[in-house]
């Protein structure tokens, strides 16, 4: 039998030996756009808030994308000390996404870049109760206990590649259950993020495989009846 691959985060086209989660931005969301072919999450990105009037829009257009069927998150959303957006709104657009996942029932996907404590502090203060997957995680091995612990999921990319970062590090010594990996915009095949990660914790491509197809269905509350899924 031939498990697909799951693909948590990309902003390229769906391979065809994959079921992926494809990154809509909310200021792309159109009635027209290919929503109907495939799973998708939408969400407003720190990097692409430019003022109050614009973030209101987009969450009005992304708390209708959400009731969508194929909609099974919201995201990317987070927080990002390094784009120039002002912190203040990131914070607003960040807490706003984390009430429409808690009204719709649906994860996060979250990006984050040097604002491990802010979120944390808001993952136990919002006490809130739905997965937030972190996408392209490549901290340290406490960083991602400390967010597991929480109640999140870390998901890898690109830098396991390297096996010397810490993304490497962390993923070889993570039970099963706790992560996703992805492609997200870089022009890879997830076979290949796939393998690498196979090869670092030293089990099959089908046994992985059928790990992160598991967390899928578990994560997401979906029940594929594919039977190669
Ligand atoms: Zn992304």
């Amino acid at each position: 039998m031939k498990y697909f691959f799951i693909n948590i985060h990309t902003h390229k086209l769906c391979a065809e030996d994959a079921l992926c989660i494809s990154n809509v931005f909310a200021d792309d969301l159109h009635d027209n756009n290919n929503k109907d072919s495939g799973f998708f999450s939408a969400g407003v990105h720190p990097w692409y808030i430019k003022d109050d009037k614009t973030l209101e829009k987009r969450l009005t257009k992304l708390e209708e994308a959400v009731s969508h069927p194929n909609c099974l998150a919201i995201g990317e959303a987070g927080l990002d000390k390094l784009t120039e957006t002002d912190w203040g709104l990131q914070v607003k657009a960040f807490n706003e996404q984390i009430h429409i996942s808690e009204k719709s029932s649906k994860p996060i996907i979250i990006h984050c870049v040097k604002a491990w404590d802010e979120i944390l502090k808001l993952r136990m203060q919002e006490k809130t109760t739905f997965p937030w997957i972190i996408h392209g995680f490549n901290s340290s091995e406490q960083m991602a206990r400390q967010l597991i612990d929480t109640g999140c999921s870390l998901s890898f990319g690109k830098m396991i590649l390297n096996h010397e970062s810490k993304a490497a590090k962390v993923l070889l010594r993570l039970k099963p259950e706790d992560f996703f990996l992805e492609t997200d915009d870089d022009d890879i095949a997830i076979g290949e993020i796939y393998k690498k990660a196979a090869e670092l914790r030293d089990i099959s491509l089908d046994e992985l495989k059928k790990q992160l197809i598991g967390n899928f269905k578990r994560v997401f509350k979906i029940s594929l009846t594919d039977n190669t899924l």
